[in-house]
């Protein structure tokens, strides 16, 4: 059967959707075909790259008629650069677009109706509000050392003097390292051959506290001259750490499991919500703690605490969550299942003196069940937050059983999300509350919180 595009060949087509990319979706003549950096409601001419059995992916070579959302990209490597997605479609325009998928994705996948009225909580400034950044190092071919970001789909790197979205102490950190490098001919990592020395640089920075940290990531056990380089970092005005992390695998995976401090403190602190969190290159930490805030303290309202309830905090990661809710709650109980994760919630629920909350290591999913057989656990609110694939099912029914007054669940992927209300709903349960919060604006990341409880509630 012939389609109705031919590689190598130019069309004129009409964009009327946003993918999960960030790439525009048209169609022509029914066919879909996906253009990264087009807009929705643009007209545009395309060139077929590649046609696939129902869709296929074209070229963007001229804008006819542009989004009234298009606006120029503040960073001038963002059409290459792989880490944001969106700097061409104006804020006002992300966000009509975030609320849109989470509306689409709960009707379509979650079979709700009439989702309206939803809009997304966006940031005041949407820029420069990351605290952590992982910069891979890499050696260019004569300009000497490469510090930024992968380029789209690549390992390549594209050096990036100044980001964004990041804190602008960054940009500070990377030329010293970056200098330093080039000046002690000291070499960057390089993936096919598993060999050099510097694989990435980490930096983070309390937003509350004004501490930053500078870990390097090193393919050996030692940096030369490493004083040095210590010694032009203390001169930045809140660099309280500087650290090595040790990384010999040939992996993908940025960090190793041993730190060695170099110079200062070996963890950092921050402030969330008025809780002190103590913050290692290692441990999790939320990347937006401004709307952070404004997604747990919403999620606090719609769980609508009085003081006396038993809360079940699944997914609890360091436990943040937990110890928002606990200083409302009665008693939080988290559940969480890296082991590491776990000892810093508890770490940080004792110094902030919370102790109405307790923790326990394990899949929420086996845990909860068993604990429900076993003791007939019960909860006034649930609370999940789970990585992108969503809750798993039997956790679903189990947390029917169990019966909440609420739960409370908290998303970073609308299409589980939807998926698990659809399941949720079989068992008699409603939606009484949609709101998305933008905690990563410039790209494609979605948050949502949705208030659920039994229909007859
Ligand atoms: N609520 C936390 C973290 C949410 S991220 C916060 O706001 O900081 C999702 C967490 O789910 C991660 O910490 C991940 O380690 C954990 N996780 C993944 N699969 C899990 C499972 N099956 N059971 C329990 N926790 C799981």
């Amino acid at each position: 059967m012939s389609l109705p595009v031919e590689k190598n060949k130019t069309y004129e087509m009409i964009v009327d959707a946003l993918g999960s990319n960030g790439e525009g979706i048209g169609r022509i003549e029914g066919f879909t075909i996906f253009v990264e950096g087009a807009l929705p409601e643009e007209t545009i001419k395309v060139l077929i790259l590649k046609t696939k059995k129902s869709y296929g992916y074209g070229k963007l070579l001229e804008i006819i008629s542009p989004s009234p959302y298009r606006v120029e990209p503040l960073c001038p490597v963002a059409k290459t650069c792989g880490g944001c997605q969106l700097q061409h479609f104006s804020y006002e325009g992300q966000l009509a677009y975030k609320a849109k998928k989470v509306k689409d994705d709960l009707e379509r996948i979650g079979g709700l109706k009439n989702v309206d009225g939803l809009t997304a909580c966006g940031m005041e400034d949407p820029w420069r509000y990351r605290n952590k950044a992982k910069f891979p190092v890499g050696m260019g071919k004569d300009e000497g050392v490469k510090i930024g970001f992968y380029a789209k789909r690549s390992h390549r790197i594209i050096d990036t003097p100044v980001c964004y979205l990041q804190d602008p102490v960054n940009d500070e950190i990377t030329a010293i390292v970056r200098a330093f490098m080039n000046e002690f001919q000291i070499s960057a990592y390089d993936e096919e051959g598993h060999k050099g020395l510097v694989r990435h640089i980490l930096t983070r920075v309390g937003r509350n506290s004004g501490e930053i940290m500078v870990c390097i990531v090193i393919n050996g056990r030692r940096l030369p001259h490493s004083e040095v380089l210590v010694e032009r970092l203390q001169q930045i005005l809140g660099v309280v750490s500087v650290v090595l992390n040790i990384n010999k695998e040939q992996t993908n995976v940025i960090l190793g499991k041993k730190v060695v401090t170099l110079w200062g403190k070996e963890t950092i602190e921050d402030t969330l919500g008025g809780i002190t969190f103590e913050i290692s290159p290692l441990s999790f930490y939320q990347v937006n703690p401004a709307q952070t805030e404004v997604l747990y303290n919403k999620a606090v309202e719609m769980a609508g605490l009085k003081g006396n309830e038993t809360v079940l905090d699944l997914y609890c990661g360091i436990g943040t969550i937990s110890l928002f809710f606990a200083k409302k709650a009665k008693k939080v109980f988290g559940v969480e299942i890296v082991p590491e994760a776990i000892a810093d919630a508890r770490r940080n629920a004792e110094r902030n003196g919370i102790t109405n909350v307790s923790f326990q290591v394990g899949a929420a999913e086996e845990v909860i069940p068993r604990l429900f057989r076993e003791q007939g656990i019960r909860a006034d609110v649930i609370v999940v937050d789970p990585p992108r694939k969503g809750c798993d099912q039997t956790l679903l029914d189990t947390i029917t059983s169990i019966n909440p007054d609420k739960l409370v669940y908290v998303s970073c992927n609308p299409a589980t999300l939807a998926r698990d209300v659809a399941r949720l709903c079989e068992k008699g349960f409603e939606v009484k509350d949609v709101q998305v919060v933008d905690q990563f604006p410039m790209t494609v990341h979605v948050e949502t919180v949705v208030l659920m409880s039994r229909v007859d509630k």
